[in-house]
């Protein structure tokens, strides 16, 4: 099968980084166009990357040959999309939301369909934010999105924050099992990648912690109910519960977010054998589908008392599994555990290139 050529905006960020790394011999997709801001765009990929490259993993040779553009000049990727090298985008960008907002409209009405890790159109109405194994049939909107915008090719999908990743899919499968969530308290502990780079200062967060993120506690109370949500009208309406109230913290660890929840089901409550079982057992469609970038097993159970831990744990995998752990009864809801995710990966380019592998799968990015 020949591969689809495609785009990452904010190829030279922490995120972009991650997607041109996992991108490297992806069996279905070939980066062939690479932007970022006017500070890299001229410059080829290696030049715009030499001496802030994060990763151990390196990029592919043809990928450090590429120019960068300037990501604010869609036309650029729409004349690369002419010469068949950028089917659709992955966009990474880190810029103002009204700027995120106009930029990748301006990418979806020129034709390039955009999966976006930026937040700014996590709260459009008519945008699925999609987790491959809990709510991939919020793409089924793309039509109504396409329709109503008057877009022929282009559309936008979305991933959620980072930090809901570890405890949105051990929530689904227990609601999927009959015991959905009324109400949580999640502490998150996350990691400093999460700020991007070269993100928050070393004298802010070495032996230190940072109970602050902006506005990271707002996207953890309320993106789960749209993800939770169903389609109706064109448009996706939240879900009413769960119930949460979240702080969220940035601690000294490079990669790996970690959330301890406290959870109160809506009706019956299982045991704790039975949902450890429930973890260990689920599967979802990325699974079912065999999709490249899905992990063999989305929830990951450790029993030592100690675990999961970010260093130890973030990569299981290929870095996409939520690893869960530390699952006792909760003297004031009614259990409680411990989650973890790799932010950049699993929360970030792991789960967008997911998501696509979702998006082709369903015909829309053909
Ligand atoms: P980052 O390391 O700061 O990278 C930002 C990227 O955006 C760089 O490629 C940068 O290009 C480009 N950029 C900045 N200003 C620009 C402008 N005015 N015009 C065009 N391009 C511009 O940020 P990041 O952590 O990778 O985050 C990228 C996006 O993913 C953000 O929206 C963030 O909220 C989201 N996200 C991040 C994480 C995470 O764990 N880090 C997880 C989930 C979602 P230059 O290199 O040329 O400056």
């Amino acid at each position: 099968m020949a591969k689809i050529p495609v785009g990452v905006l904010g190829a030279t960020g922490m995120v972009g980084q991650n997607y041109i790394a996992l991108l490297n011999n992806h069996p279905w997709f070939e980066v062939r166009f690479v932007a970022a801001s006017p500070r890299s765009a001229g410059k080829k990929y290696a030049q715009a990357v030499a001496g802030r490259w994060q990763l151990a993993e390196t990029y592919a040779p043809h990928v450090g040959e590429i120019m960068v553009e300037d990501a604010n000049d869609v036309s650029r990727a729409a004349a690369a999309q002419k010469r068949e090298d950028c089917a659709f985008v992955f966009s990474a960008l880190e810029m103002g939301k009204a700027e995120i907002l106009a930029l990748e409209d301006a990418y979806a009405a020129a034709g390039i369909p955009v999966i976006s890790n930026a937040s700014a159109n996590r709260w459009t109405a008519d945008v699925p934010v999609l987790i491959g194994e809990i709510n991939p049939h919020h793409a089924d909107i793309i039509p109504a999105q396409r329709k109503a915008r008057g877009w022929d090719r282009g559309f936008i999908a979305v991933k959620p924050n980072c930090s809901i990743q570890s405890y949105m899919t051990p929530l689904h499968a227990l609601a999927q099992a009959g015991y959905p969530a009324q109400r949580l308290i999640v502490t998150t502990m996350q990691a400093v990648s999460g700020a991007g780079y070269p993100g928050v200062p070393s004298l802010d967060i070495i032996d230190n912690v940072v109970p602050y993120i902006g506005g990271e506690e707002e996207k953890t109370e309320n993106e789960p109910l749209k993800i939770f949500g169903t389609i109706a009208d064109g448009v996706i309406q939240n879900a009413a519960l769960p119930k949460i109230s979240a702080a969220c913290n940035r601690v000294p660890v490079t990669d790996g977010h970690t959330a301890c929840v406290n959870l109160e089901f809506a009706g019956k409550k299982p045991s704790i054998d039975e949902i450890k079982e429930i973890w260990t057992s689920f599967r979802a469609l990325p699974q079912e589908l065999d999709l490249p970038t899905a992990p063999k097993q989305p929830i990951i159970y450790r029993e030592e008392d100690n675990r999961p831990q970010p260093r130890k744990d973030r990569d299981l995998d290929k870095a996409m599994a939520v690893v869960a752990g530390r699952l006792r009864p909760c003297n004031v809801f009614d259990i409680r555990f411990t989650a973890l995710s790799h932010n950049t990966v699993r929360g970030a380019a792991g789960g967008g290139i997911l998501n696509a592998e979702l998006l082709k799968h369903k015909g829309y990015l053909a």
